[in-house]
């Protein structure tokens, strides 16, 4: 079983995707983190498109979701804290905006989908890569709301919060018009407004919507 959150940056996709994959036991896949780890690499490539896809050929991109973390490694080297780095905010929505970096991830995700129950986030996970998701959530939320939850997330940082609100309408406005799978909600999804919801609200509803999901495919 697959199910679905799209939305965009700091809309609070991750912090209630992977609760409800505890609440629910099943797995979670942080799709925006592949994306990252190919900019990772991009970024280690000099920013040379020759370079970036002959080294993202040649490299293994894996992933493990356990104990709430999700944690991404090249060629097993544990990656995840590099790619919340400044310099991987400022190039990801450029570096998911090449098709051929979506078809790579994409083919990933799939593969890990086919093994477990998955609760996956994304942008055009509904639309795109998992048209056929047995459920679809759509999350938004005020910028200012995000933007403040992300800055919240960073921990201690010398970004302020006028650079991270800047990063999120940047990465926004490039997701939502590249041509290669755009940020939108799929006309099945149920959407979100977490400007107003608890986010004890936001989890109990959506693992509620779940649940007998998850009990029909267990049965067959
Ligand atoms: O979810 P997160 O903010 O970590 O995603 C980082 C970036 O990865 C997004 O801004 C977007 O450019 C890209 N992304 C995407 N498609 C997805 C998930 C993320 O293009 N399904």
């Amino acid at each position: 079983m697959i199910v679905v959150i799209d939305g965009p940056a700091g809309s609070g996709k991750s912090s209630t995707a992977k609760a409800v994959a505890e609440k629910l036991d099943i797995q979670y896949l942080d799709s925006g983190a592949l994306y990252r780890a190919a900019t990772w690499i991009y970024n280690k490539s000099d920013q040379n498109r020759d370079k970036f896809f002959d080294t993202l050929n040649e490299v293994n991109i894996s992933f493990k979701y356990s104990d709430a973390f999700f944690n991404v490694f090249v060629d097993g080297d544990d990656i995840s804290s590099e790619i919340r780095s400044q310099d991987v905010n400022n190039s990801v929505s450029t570096v998911a905006a090449m098709p051929e970096v979506r078809v790579f991830i994409n083919k990933l995700m799939h593969h890990a989908v086919s093994q477990n129950h998955y609760i996956a986030d994304g942008r055009d996970l509904g639309t795109a890569v998992f048209p056929e998701a047995q459920l679809k959530f759509f999350m938004i939320a005020d910028l200012e709301v995000r933007a403040q939850r992300r800055l919240k997330e960073m921990g201690e940082t010398d970004v302020s919060l006028d650079q991270v609100r800047e990063n999120i309408a940047s990465r926004d406005n490039i997701d939502s018009n590249r041509d290669s799978d755009p940020l939108k909600k799929a006309p099945d999804a149920i959407e979100i407004d977490t400007t107003s919801y608890s986010f004890e609200e936001q989890v109990a509803f959506i693992c509620e919507q779940i649940r007998p999901h998850l009990i029909a495919t267990t049965k067959q």
